[in-house]
């Protein structure tokens, strides 16, 4: 597929596409219901629909406890912990091994022209972004991972919190399955607009923000703590009446669902003709120029920040306008004191 059809490349050989990065049009204002109409596949293809689906798959044939008849055990939650492991190996993996490994279609649609394992550097364990992504995502985002759903199950099975059943509540609960991304846009972009307050950003987000050029592993890789703040979106379901099904998609949506963002190219090429869009470059400008694009486009909540970055010469003079502001409110700060 010809790149160029779709966007430009710079000197240095980055790419960026034509149209400027959109924001979902189900909140736009004023209303846009034809927009939406287009759109609302998209809402649900590929992603959303594949973690529902895993969702109900891991309930009924995965998770070893579920009938919740059944006790949890140790060996219940070792083998649980394996099982997502494998899952988001393969998962990441996929991607990884297409896009990087293998390099299938070359820096087509990609957004950086440089590949990050081929540059060690010292901010990562081993100087390998790779190697550090790794071992953070299996080391502590997968044990945290999987903690929190057992936490929820627990929580379920010993009846701590109402667990609403599909056949008496079919009504709510698809309607909270239908605005699962809605609650995870809402949860990240206040706790990562929280993680990029200075003392936060340098303890906790920093780990995160060593991927300037992201890529498939880069997903999960954070400190601990924002693992567990980010995938602990799921805990909404104990506090808002709920079932653990849709807790478990919630989780899925976070844990898998956070690779789009990461994956460094624009398209996926399926065949010579036909490429998937990936939505990653809200999340990619974010990666890039830090302190814009904060949630991911779902909602218009860096609009009304006015954070936004869609990735145009005038989104850039937006940016540099903000930054130019704020450096002259810290130096009027520091002139103060
Ligand atoms: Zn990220
Ligand atoms: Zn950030």
């Amino acid at each position: 597929m010809d790149d160029l059809e779709y966007g430009k490349r710079n000197k240095r050989g980055d790419w960026a596409p034509n149209e400027p990065a959109a924001i979902a049009p189900l909140f736009a204002f004023p209303p846009r219901p034809l927009a939406v109409l287009k759109w609302l596949p998209h809402y649900f293809l590929p992603y959303n629909l594949l973690f529902a689906v895993l969702a109900v798959v891991w309930w009924y044939w995965i998770i070893p406890f579920t009938g919740l008849m059944t006790r949890i055990t140790w060996l219940g939650v070792i083998e649980l912990f394996v099982i997502n492991s494998l899952a988001l190996l393969v998962f990441f993996g996929f991607f990884e091994l297409r896009l990087y490994i293998l390099r299938a279609q070359q820096t087509r649609f990609k957004y950086n022209a440089k590949w990050p394992n081929d540059q060690p550097n010292k901010a990562f364990l081993f100087e390998r972004q790779n190697l550090d992504s790794i071992l953070r995502t299996f080391g502590t985002g997968m044990p945290i991972w999987t903690a929190i759903e057992v936490v929820i199950l627990y929580c379920y099975s010993k009846g701590y919190v109402p667990w609403l059943s599909f056949a008496a509540h079919p009504v709510y609960l698809a309607v909270l399955a239908l605005i699962v991304p809605v609650i995870h846009e809402t949860h990240f972009f206040l706790l990562h607009r929280a993680l990029h307050w200075g003392p936060l950003y340098r303890w906790v987000h920093s780990v995160h923000h060593n991927s300037v050029n992201p890529s498939p592993w880069s997903s999960l890789a954070m400190h601990p703590v924002e693992q567990l703040g980010y995938l602990g979106v799921a805990f909404w379901h104990l506090i808002i009446p709920s079932n653990p099904i849709i807790a478990i998609y919630q989780l899925h949506f976070a844990g898998f669902g956070a690779i789009p963002g990461h994956i460094g190219f624009d398209k996926m090429e399926v065949t010579e003709g036909v490429a998937i869009d990936s939505h990653a470059y809200i999340h990619y400008l974010h990666h890039k120029y830090f302190e814009v694009n904060y949630g991911d486009g779902l909602i218009p909540y860096d609009k009304l920040f006015g954070t936004f970055h869609d990735g145009s010469p005038e989104g850039e003079a937006r940016m540099r306008a903000r930054y130019e502001r704020k450096k002259a409110r810290a130096n009027a700060a520091a002139g103060v004191k």
